[in-house]
């Protein structure tokens, strides 16, 4: 007969808490792994044709001139899911994310 100790119940208790929290760990960290793997190369031919950077500082001022001060992925209207996140979808690039601070040349002000 198993004895029910009260150590036992609390290694029963560490054990399953572990157990649940492992598989949220692995998709927090699939997520990322997803983003960084699918995100916009600013040197792809797309990406260029717009001006896209991954951090709004390296704009090429001269040559993109719509560009403004406090414009980023984050806060544009094309800008889908969390744009709070350090990176999120974009209707002009299908597939891929861009960062957060990111900026291209079809920037657009977010909306409410
Ligand atoms: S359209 Fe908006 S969200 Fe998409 S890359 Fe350009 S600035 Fe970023």
């Amino acid at each position: 007969m198993t004895k029910c100790s009260r150590r036992n119940i609390f290694k029963l208790a560490g054990a399953g808490s572990l157990a649940l929290l492992l598989p949220a760990v692995a998709m927090k960290n699939a997520g990322t792994a997803w983003a960084q793997d699918n995100a916009l190369d600013p040197e792809s031919p797309q990406a260029k044709a717009l001006g896209y950077v991954a951090h709004f500082e390296d704009v090429d001022q001269a040559k993109w001139t719509r560009y403004q001060e406090g414009q980023i992925c984050g806060n544009c209207q094309l800008a889908q899911g969390d744009v709070s996140a350090d990176w999120m979808g974009c209707g002009i690039f299908p597939g891929k994310q861009v960062a957060r601070e990111g900026w291209c040349n079809a920037w657009v002000a977010r909306q409410g």
